[in-house]
């Protein structure tokens, strides 16, 4: 299965993903992770990138299309993947879609998680990660069993990503109304886009996007009992 999820941020994109490479035995790709670790380690790339990010804006297609093409070429995509904030653009759209030619790889479905503005600045708000796994928590919708203990590594560091202050939330949010959805007509066009309520419980939008991809022809694994 290969499939694309779009949303703004603080959709639930990310965390979707997480259930989905379960279910179906594809694997997550997130360019924002992949970019922050980038920016993590120092590399030319993460110099590049640092200021942009910070600033709520979009980092060049170039080094995107570059990064994914390296990304889907190793063995742990060979089963396929979920693309979770990729493409961002209209230009990484059509590189991805002749990179999947080239390389044989069929476009089951785009996931478009839809939300309105108050349910992603809450989403926002509340964001926080464990510091050691990445682990993605939420303060009210989805916190540690244990108060300030991460229930998958036992680390007590946390962190907030600096880019989710409310002014660059902002900016996200309008390089997602510009920049991102003219994506949307274009695999509309394919007649590839389902679209799925963001706003309800995780599990629920879990179910929502399973039987999006039934209708997609994509049957989620059989679980071993
Ligand atoms: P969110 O989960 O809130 O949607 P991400 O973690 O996916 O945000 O992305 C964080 C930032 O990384 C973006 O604001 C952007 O600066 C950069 N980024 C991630 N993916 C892309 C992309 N495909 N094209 C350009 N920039 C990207
Ligand atoms: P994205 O990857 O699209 O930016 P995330 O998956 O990081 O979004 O979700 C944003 C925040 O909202 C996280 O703190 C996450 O725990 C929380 N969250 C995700 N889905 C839901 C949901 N359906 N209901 C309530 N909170 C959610
Ligand atoms: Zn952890």
């Amino acid at each position: 299965m290969n499939i694309i999820l779009v949303g703004p941020p603080g959709a639930g994109k990310g965390t979707q993903s997480k259930i989905l490479e379960e279910r179906y035995g594809a694997r997550q790709i997130a360019t924002g992770d992949m970019l922050r670790a980038e920016v993590a380690s120092g590399s030319p790339i993460g110099l590049e990138a640092k200021a942009v990010m910070e600033a709520g804006k979009l980092v060049s297609d170039d080094i995107l299309v570059r990064m994914l093409r390296e990304r889907l070429a190793r063995p742990d995509c060979a089963g396929g993947v979920i693309l979770d904030g990729f493409p961002r653009t209209l230009p990484q759209a059509e590189a991805l879609e002749a990179l999947f030619k080239e390389t044989g790889r069929h476009l089951d479905a785009v996931i478009v998680l839809e939300l309105d503005g108050d349910a992603l600045v809450e989403r926002i708000a509340g964001r926080f990660a464990c510091a050691e796994c990445g682990a993605g928590y939420h303060r009210l919708f989805r916190p540690t069993r244990v108060k300030g203990v991460c229930d998958k590594c036992g680390s007590t560091k946390f962190v907030h990503r600096p880019d989710d202050s409310p002014d660059v939330v902002r900016r996200r949010l309008a390089a997602y109304n510009e920049q991102t959805s003219p994506i949307l007509p274009f695999y509309e066009a394919r007649g590839l886009v389902r679209k799925v309520n963001g706003m309800a419980p995780m599990a629920t939008v879990a179910a929502s996007i399973e039987e999006a991809l039934r209708r997609s022809g994509v049957q989620a694994r059989q679980i071993a009992v």
